[in-house]
């Protein structure tokens, strides 16, 4: 581990009956970075996520957030999926701070926090909506602010633009990027999509099912900021070319 490590998995694995669902894994991830982790489904993706948010008792090893171990502990990050389990009953703003509402009171600050972030980030005409009024691009990046107010360093998002278009996906990662680069969070993200994991990510972990384990972890060499260029530069076409490979049987 070294001074910047906000995150270490060491020898963590899992076993349900006969399945390997995640190989014992070690890893460690950057604080501040951005690490993408692609692979097929049945391949140990969410079974790793659940372990690292103390969903999941792991069969063995150990994770330690900031050098202290948080094995089978809650509450030390902020977990986002693809579904976007807004309340339907509940404005923007109440769904902003819903993880207050549910563990105590939501204050003052707490709304005013949750109507700034909302400004920033292109929901402020939204704050006083209810989510059915909209578009699934606008409800995830509601399902964002409400885990980035949190406060958690880390954040674990499972495909959270799975179910979104190509364009509105486009648009995501790139205002994803942004709110990223402002708020300094260190982010685990799992994604089916290659391009996905090469244009958000510092790093790429590629995963492989029967047993889930990681195959490939690649440092992603392209600039930032990444933009629509980013798709076509011959970097970019490397990375994917050998995530490819891997994702079809190929050899490390
Ligand atoms: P991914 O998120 O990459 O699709 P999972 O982590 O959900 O993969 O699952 C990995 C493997 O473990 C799969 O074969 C899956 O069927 C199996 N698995 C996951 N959770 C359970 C469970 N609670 N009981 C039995 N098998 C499970």
């Amino acid at each position: 581990m070294s001074a910047s490590t906000l995150l270490e998995l060491r020898d963590v694995g899992k076993v349900f009956g006969d399945t390997v669902a995640l190989e014992p894994t070690t890893l460690s991830i950057d604080e501040g970075s951005f690490v993408a982790i692609v692979g097929p489904s049945g391949c140990g993706k969410s079974t790793m996520f659940n372990i690292i948010a103390g969903l999941l008792a792991p069969d063995g090893g150990e994770v330690r957030l900031h050098d202290q171990p948080v094995t089978g502990a809650t509450g030390h990050v902020g977990y986002m999926l693809q579904k976007d389990l807004l309340v339907p009953w509940r404005t923007v703003e109440d769904n902003i701070t819903m993880a207050k509402r549910l563990t105590g009171r939501v204050s003052a600050a707490d709304r005013g926090e949750a109507r700034r972030v909302a400004r920033q980030y292109g929901l402020g005409e939204f704050l006083r909506h209810y989510p059915s009024a909209l578009s699934g691009g606008m409800r995830q990046r509601v399902a964002f602010m409400r885990t980035l107010v949190t406060h958690q360093p880390l954040l674990l998002l499972d495909e959270p633009f799975g179910a979104l278009d190509a364009q509105t996906r486009l648009e995501m990662q790139q205002w994803l990027l942004q709110v990223w680069k402002d708020t300094e969070r260190t982010v685990l993200f799992i994604t089916h999509d290659v391009d996905e994991s090469i244009f958000l990510s510092d790093r790429v972990l590629v995963m492989s099912p029967r047993p889930g384990r990681v195959v490939a972890d690649i440092v992603n060499p392209l600039a930032r900021p990444r933009t629509v260029d980013t798709l076509v530069d011959p970097q970019f076409v490397t990375i994917k070319g050998q995530i490819m490979h891997l994702l079809h049987g190929g050899q490390p």
